[in-house]
């Protein structure tokens, strides 16, 4: 083959030209051992950013891309690689509104350079960086790169919440085991079933397991809950236990665990789906696959965020709800929406429920109450139509009856995710009123 490729007249050459071309085929190999590998144009060095949040400091990791860490000038496993960190603060984004658009136009241009150095690699590969320096309530992006002329990786964002204002789900589990462990008597918690990840969902049953009221929290990822329902809960166990043998209540502070999590770790936008993508509120069998298209939606749009799922009651955290709920039959249910860690007194209800006049009735009864004693006297109606086909007070109202809420409205609405301290005080007092103020009236019913 190869004698013909060489025309007669260089055959006597040919010993001399195989030399050369075997040094011209070894002179790119002898290049890259002699000055580093240019990265490609465009191409970062690292790869999977990582931000997120813990004890209110954020944590930046990355890994040595492929090409980087096969590069054959060893220089990927140099510990004295030096490696850029840059910073930059975000401070339009609003929660609920923004998503990962805002990042669009973002570049490492006037961004702070936070680490300028060399940092250990874990396994030769994957680098952590913890940024002490940040506040919460702000929003933070960073890129990554090295002093290889290599293009940042990034923007990877993380948003530091308030652990006092947005708990981690480690919070409300120590609170509700501390409730349990304090009043062993009128408390007992349970695990009612787990999430899409496996994380196991609790539920609190406190005092009278005959007639109770049911709370439920955070169904929606970043909406409210746990903030408002455990201290409601211990409020009302240390100052009126009494009631609690009259009328009971079932509590499940936190449904959407998964995802809630996510965000108590810095994913910056808000979240609405369960971790398999599932409007939690549109899963239940109830007029399941009713199609809403509510917030300019469409609830049968898998890429929706209201999407309602592949079948009726197909995730996990459907199945738990709609087992507890027939074991203990809840004579009304309050379940905790708006945004982050605070709703209002704005009550919705079925809007299949509209015809049923006797129901409504019973809806008036108790959302007045509730309301009035959490924000005072208010002309009626105290609740409006607005839940859909698949929703938690759907299934409350075809199935049971019973007057079934989700709970929105706030001073914070329509957006916003960052009450003041002052603002947790005032509302969880409130909604600790109005739970009590119902377990009364329940209580006087026959
Ligand atoms: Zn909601």
């Amino acid at each position: 083959m190869t004698a013909f490729l060489f025309p007669s007249f260089l055959r006597r050459w040919r010993p001399v030209l195989a030399l050369l071309g075997g040094l011209a085929l070894f002179a790119p190999v002898m290049a890259f051992a002699a000055t580093p590998v240019p990265p490609p144009p465009g191409r970062g060095l690292f790869m999977d950013l990582v931000a997120t949040v813990r004890d209110s400091k954020v944590r930046v990791s990355f890994y040595q891309s492929t090409r980087f860490w096969q590069s054959p000038t060893g220089k990927a496993k140099d510990p004295k690689l030096v490696l850029r960190i840059y910073r930059k603060e975000v401070p339009s984004l609003v929660f609920g509104i923004d998503y990962e658009e805002i990042l669009n136009d973002l570049r490492p241009v006037a961004a702070d350079l936070i680490w300028n150095g060399p940092l250990p690699a874990i396994n030769e590969r994957k680098y952590e960086f913890t940024d002490e320096h940040v506040q919460p309530g702000h929003t933070y992006v960073y890129w990554v790169s090295s002093d290889q002329g290599d293009a940042p990786t990034g923007p990877k964002a993380a948003r530091v919440r308030d652990p006092q204002t947005f708990w981690p789900q480690d919070e409300t589990e120590r609170r509700m085991a501390a409730l349990a462990a304090r009043y062993p008597q009128l408390v007992s918690e349970s695990e009612i079933g787990r999430t899409v990840l496996g994380r196991p969902i609790h539920a609190l049953r406190i005092g009278n397991r005959e007639r109770c009221i049911a709370l439920v929290g955070a169904v929606h990822a970043g909406e409210s809950g746990p903030e408002l329902i455990v201290p409601a809960l211990e409020r009302i166990l240390a100052e009126h236990p009494e009631v609690l043998r009259e009328v009971g209540i079932v509590a499940v502070p936190t449904v959407n665990i998964d995802q809630r999590q996510r965000l108590a770790e810095g994913y910056p936008y808000y979240l609405r789906k369960n971790a398999a993508g599932v409007d939690i509120n549109r899963n239940f069998a109830a007029l399941w696959g009713e199609v809403s298209y509510a917030y300019g939606l469409i609830s049968a749009d898998p890429e929706a965020a209201t999407y309602f799922g592949p079948r009726p009651v197909s995730e996990p955290e459907d199945v738990a709800i709609t087992a507890l709920v027939a074991q203990t039959k809840p004579l009304a249910l309050f379940s905790f929406h708006c945004v982050a860690a605070l709703t209002g007194t704005d009550f919705v209800r079925s809007t299949a429920s509209a015809g049923d006049a006797a129901y409504t009735q019973k809806c008036e009864d108790v959302a007045k109450v509730y309301v009035e004693a959490a924000a005072g006297p208010t002309p009626g109606p105290h609740s409006r139509l607005f839940c859909t086909g698949g929703s938690l007070p759907t299934l409350m109202w075809k199935e049971y009856g019973a007057p079934a809420f989700d709970l929105e409205g706030t001073e914070l609405a329509p957006f916003g995710d960052m009450p003041t301290a002052e603002q947790m005080v005032r509302f969880r007092a409130m909604h600790a009123r109005g739970i009590l103020a119902t377990l009364r009236f329940v209580a006087q019913k026959p």
